[in-house]
């Protein structure tokens, strides 16, 4: 079942959102050659509790941090570790705010000093691919209209998609109904309505759509070993469209 969010609930996804995107610019000047994933994740977690809310991903199904970081080939649920960051690094870090029971949850990949072309054209066009999938929110549309947007886009720039992975409901749920695929069929899936709140977030890949499960359980990396890119915003659906809750 997807959930209607109230007024009440809104305004404190409303506040959920801001901290993650706060979360997301405090970060950012830290994001350079040299900085540990776990120094990264420490700052997060810091940050979050001082706006009073909890990381959402922290002990979800048993994961150990704050954050999720996937570095070049990784492509989401890395777990931060001791190791450093080089310049011409990709990162993924996926947050996750847990305000008085609601959730935020975005994921921004950054160039760590300067990155080659490919990566750049990675980056680019990922998060392009996000803004093609949240252009479709509406009353009305449909799932299918996200997914199949962000495939087209995808497929034009000769990007892979991860299709095991997709994006999801958000609510008092990190994730719930329904799944947003980053692939589809137009006029298809379940229809939009103002009050719903979902997580939309294109994973591409430089290479092909095949992926792999790391040793450790969590981490997901490119079977082909070439980068992987991951934008993701947390969006209400409002009366006339959306409103992003994990931007400005
Ligand atoms: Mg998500
Ligand atoms: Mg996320």
């Amino acid at each position: 079942m997807i959930s209607i969010k109230s007024k009440r609930e809104i305004e404190l996804m409303v506040i959920a959102g801001n901290i993650v995107y706060q979360t997301h610019k405090y970060l950012e000047p830290f994001i350079k050659p040299g900085v540990s994933l776990l120094e990264l994740d420490g700052l997060a977690e810091k940050f979050i509790i001082s706006k009073g809310a909890k990381p959402s991903f922290k002990g979800y199904e048993g994961f150990p941090n704050a954050t999720c970081i996937s570095v070049n080939e990784e492509v989401v649920h890395g777990i931060p570790s001791n190791r450093k960051l080089k310049k011409g690094d990709i990162v993924s870090i996926d947050i996750g705010a847990d305000y008085k029971g609601y959730h935020g949850d975005s994921a921004w990949s950054y160039a760590v000093g300067e990155i080659d072309d490919d990566k750049k054209y990675l980056m680019e066009h990922t998060k392009q691919a996000l803004w093609e999938g949240i252009k479709e929110v509406k009353p009305g549309a449909r799932i299918g209209d996200i997914g199949y947007k962000i495939e087209r886009y995808a497929n034009a720039h000769n990007l892979g998609i991860v299709r095991e992975l997709c994006g999801h409901g958000v609510g008092n749920n990190l994730h719930e109904d329904p799944d947003v695929p980053n692939y589809g069929s137009a006029h298809t899936g379940p229809v939009l309505k103002e009050g719903m709140v979902i997580a939309i977030e294109p994973m591409l890949n430089l290479g092909s759509d095949d992926i792999v499960v790391e040793d450790n359980d969590w981490t997901i990396t490119t079977l082909d070993r070439k980068p992987s890119a991951h934008f993701e915003h947390t969006v209400l659906v409002t009366k006339d469209g959306y409103q992003i809750l994990t931007g400005e």
